[in-house]
């Protein structure tokens, strides 16, 4: 885990990061990215995956349906080091809470 920073300024669950599913190919960096463990990797829910349009879920399976998910969405700060980090620029911000 690495430690949070001045660049962690948004209040706990002010934003949260979505991550695109059709994108993600489960590589995990955003988990040490995250100062504050928002992040577990997992496989892919059933339904999400046959939610997804057919290139993306050839390239989902091909990846053993591994995703990201937020388990701790309620914890992130906004510093945006998962959005650097993904190399499949799966995660954007959002917010979710007025500020
Ligand atoms: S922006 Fe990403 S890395 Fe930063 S606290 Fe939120 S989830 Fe964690």
């Amino acid at each position: 885990m690495t430690l949070p920073t001045a660049d962690c300024r948004a209040a706990p669950g002010e934003f949260a990061p979505r991550v695109d599913r059709a994108r993600c190919e489960g590589k995990a960096a955003c988990v040490p990215a995250c100062p504050y463990g928002v992040f577990s990797v997992g496989t892919m829910a059933d339904a999400d995956f046959h939610a997804l349009p057919l290139f993306a879920r050839l390239k989902v399976w091909a990846h053993g349906k591994q995703t990201a998910f937020t388990p701790n969405a309620d914890a992130c700060r906004a510093c945006g080091r998962c959005v650097a980090a993904c190399p499949e620029k799966a995660i954007s911000l959002e917010r979710v809470r007025p500020a």
